[in-house]
């Protein structure tokens, strides 16, 4: 597992800290070219959010980042981290506002800069967690889909959207690792559905390499090992709902004729939502 934090401003070394002490595998992600290889998961740490959201657009990690979060890539979003994933900013422009979540940017900061509280979250563990907040946001309302996992004295501090985590606090400034767990939970669930979905998949396209961009497949490279079942497209193979109009066709075929390499976990993977699809050409490491 390798988890990119997001390292443009902010608090970002601790949380590299925090994955050391787990053994988890992390890089720093800085520029364009720092995503370009498979990873399993996001962290955007605390810090300044607006310049965070600036710097996303100025070195152009504002489309694919938020395209990751929105195909179904883990994230975690600590403090500044949860305002930039939030849809809505109160009295602000929101800025990747991949979830369903309202933010009050600096709701504790006027009165006290920063505090700290043990709170027992169920969710993630039956021990306290020490929660810090520093000039922290708080969450006013929450979509329909969003699961609440910690409120103090009335505010939303910490949630959940499907890949999408978010505190208004800093675990990542303590030494309790039971948030990042939580996060490389979410992560292996994640995983171990699709790798259960894809395990033919996988292998029949162990060299070929997807990249998606704007709704075409720019590039790959076909395994010549590939188990051919004869060079035919079969019809009725990719659901209607993929966007494979723009793809190129010999992709398309290239597709076709890996799907139906294996009758016992096709029916599995037509049955997956083309977004899932995606997830898995975007995120599976194929090898
Ligand atoms: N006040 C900061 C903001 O609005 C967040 C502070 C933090 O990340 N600790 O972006």
């Amino acid at each position: 597992m390798k988890i990119g934090i997001l390292a443009l401003q902010g608090a970002f070394i601790e949380h590299k800290h925090s994955l050391d002490a787990l053994g988890v595998e992390s890089f720093e992600i800085r520029q364009k070219k720092d995503i370009e290889k498979p990873f399993d998961g996001l962290i955007i740490p605390g810090g300044e959010s607006t310049v965070i959201g600036k710097l996303l657009h100025k070195l152009d990690l504002y489309e694919p980042i938020k395209n990751m979060i929105e195909n179904g890539m883990p994230v975690f979003g600590t403090c500044a981290g949860l305002i930039v994933l939030a849809k809505n900013i109160e009295g602000e422009q929101a800025h990747i506002g991949t979830m369903d979540i309202t933010v009050r940017r600096n709701a504790y900061g006027k009165q006290i800069d920063s505090f700290s509280e043990e709170v027992v979250i169920p969710e993630v563990s039956d021990k306290p967690f020490p929660l810090v907040f520093i000039r922290a946001p708080w969450i006013d309302c929450v979509g329909d889909n969003v699961k609440i996992l910690c409120k103090l004295n009335g505010h939303t501090v910490a949630a959940r959207e499907n890949n999408m985590l978010v505190t208004s606090f800093h675990p990542e400034l303590t030494k309790n690792l039971d948030f990042h767990k939580y996060f490389i939970n979410m992560i292996k669930q994640k995983k171990s559905r699709y790798t259960d979905h894809v395990s033919g998949f996988s292998y029949a396209v162990s060299s070929y390499i997807l990249i998606f961009s704007s709704g075409t497949i720019a590039g790959s490279h076909f395994s010549n090992s590939l188990p051919l079942p004869g060079n035919k497209p079969v019809d009725g193979y990719i659901p209607d709902k993929l966007p494979v109009l723009s793809f190129q066709h010999r992709y398309v075929r290239s597709l076709h004729t890996a799907k139906s390499y294996h009758h016992l976990w096709r029916k599995r993977f037509l049955s997956l939502h083309y977004q899932e699809v995606l997830n898995i050409l975007l995120h599976v490491p194929f090898q």
